[in-house]
């Protein structure tokens, strides 16, 4: 039982059936057709969420009569809104402003700064925010989603009521579909990005979607199929799995990481040895998909990932092993459903030695001026605030680690005008109840989530994953 724990978060069988933890059961084109339709314009949210404190502010909106205000409203809709009062943590590491103005037009931020010195349109729309924090909307790097349409945009949608603006499947990706989705931009669904097949040795038993290669022509042709596809980043494993396997040799994973480079692409590794991740630090690995997993980074790696400051540790650290309420949860997940996750949050001595060991390296590193991302791996929306929080428990600050999760997280995937609440950025950000500086489960308490300018209508999608049928 220990070692099926030990895993939650990063869960072998996860990675091999995206879609096996899925929290609700199938969803029609129909259904999600309905609630796209009954998502609101945030300028019609908004004044509900100032009026109405503690409640989701989408929560008021669902309704025929909230509909005739919305239309009455959009009559007389002047061209931007003025958030005002917020405390906004802007997500490029610089200090949060206590009391901030930021203007939306679109879906853009087209103003950001003190109350004091940010102009605001005449006749633009203002929200008051006073008492609330704002951050912008996170990005998750590292994810296995669902491979057909109407799954995928239903996963796309559990994240964004997470506030997860962004996500990149790693690796388990096959079909034509995900390449589609990725194409589009749709509305209160967080963005899409995807490795499409990864690259591993043959690992009968294991998923068979990614490439099986044994030799250096077998890897050099998976990555110019990949380059065709124009995939985000290739991804390898580089893992023996207890020595059940033989795992990529320096030999093959060089010639993989040579290939994507001379075609443009980056390749992250999934990885569990200090002495792979030097190797494939020598062989110019763009990024770890986890961290060193088997024993305390040293000197040399330091100096390695020193020598190589574009590289990026996204840690996706494994479950915590200590008991947690996750009562937070409630009424976003079937309360069935609900029981069995809370009871894996449960203590566990064997994982709390694994964790350590990652939380020492993540700690580490970090002081040492290594790139952090963020990542949560297999295909719960939820999973973000917990990562979070178990990285602030590996010893870096709140704001490390919303840095992390927000901008460095952009940056990785290449979404240049997301991750920051700044002037001309896509409107992605985060309401919150309080302060997750002060305390980092507080990105829990989520009032409301805009992506790309427009309110998420996170009571509809709760209503359909709880409501009625699905208690
Ligand atoms: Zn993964």
């Amino acid at each position: 039982m220990g070692s099926r724990m030990n895993r939650m978060k990063t869960m072998d069988m996860m990675r091999q059936e995206p879609g096996a933890d899925r929290r609700t059961g199938h969803l029609g084109p129909a259904g999600a057709r309905g609630v796209l339709m009954r998502s609101a314009r945030w300028r019609n949210v908004a004044p509900i969420l100032v009026a109405s404190v503690g409640l989701t502010a989408a929560s008021a909106v669902a309704g025929p009569a909230a509909a005739e205000a919305a239309a009455s409203e959009r009559e007389q809709e002047s061209a931007a809104t003025a958030f005002t009062g917020a405390r906004v943590i802007v997500g490029d590491g610089s200090d949060p402003i206590e009391n901030a103005t930021f203007v939306v037009e679109g879906d853009r931020f087209v103003a950001m700064g003190p109350s004091g010195e940010v102009e605001v349109p005449a006749g633009a729309e203002r929200v008051d925010l006073t008492g609330r924090t704002v951050i912008p909307a996170l990005i998750d790097t590292h994810v296995h989603l669902s491979r057909t349409r109407a799954e995928l945009i239903e996963d796309l949608q559990r994240r964004a009521y997470y506030g997860v603006a962004a996500a990149m499947s790693l690796g388990q990706d096959t079909g034509e579909e995900v390449y589609r989705v990725r194409a589009e931009t749709i509305p209160g669904a967080a963005r899409y990005r995807t490795a499409g097949r990864g690259i591993t040795r043959p690992e009968p038993g294991r998923s068979d979607i990614p490439f099986w290669i044994s030799t250096e022509d077998e890897a050099r042709a998976a990555v110019r199929e990949l380059a065709a596809l124009e995939v985000d980043i290739v991804k390898i494993w580089v893992d023996d799995r207890n020595g059940r396997y033989e795992k990529l040799t320096p030999v093959l994973y060089t010639a993989i990481i040579d290939e994507a480079h001379r075609r443009g692409l980056r390749v992250t590794a999934h990885i569990f040895s200090l002495e792979d991740a030097k190797g494939l630090l020598r062989a110019g690995v763009d990024a770890f998909a986890h961290g060193v997993r088997d024993r305390d980074v040293d000197d040399e790696f330091v100096e390695l990932v020193q020598a190589r400051p574009h590289v990026v540790l996204v840690p996706n650290l494994p479950g915590r092993g200590v008991a947690e309420d996750l009562g937070w949860l409630s009424g976003t997940i079937p309360a069935g459903e609900l029981a069995e996750i809370q009871a894996r949050f449960a203590d566990r001595p064997e994982a709390q030695a694994g964790f350590a060991i990652q939380a020492r390296n993540l700690a580490r590193l970090n002081a040492e001026g290594m790139r952090i991302a963020f990542g949560t791996d297999g295909n719960a929306g939820w999973s973000p605030h917990v990562e979070m929080a178990d990285m602030v428990a590996s010893g870096m600050t709140p704001h490390e680690v919303l840095v992390a999760a927000t901008s460095t997280s952009a940056a990785f995937l290449r979404l240049e005008d997301a991750g920051t609440v700044a002037a001309g950025q896509s409107a992605d950000f985060v309401v919150l109840a309080a302060n997750p500086l002060d305390d980092i489960t507080n990105t829990r308490r989520i009032e409301a989530v805009f992506l790309r300018g427009t309110a998420v209508d996170r009571a509809a999608l709760s209503e359909r994953w709880v409501g009625d049928g699905n208690r």
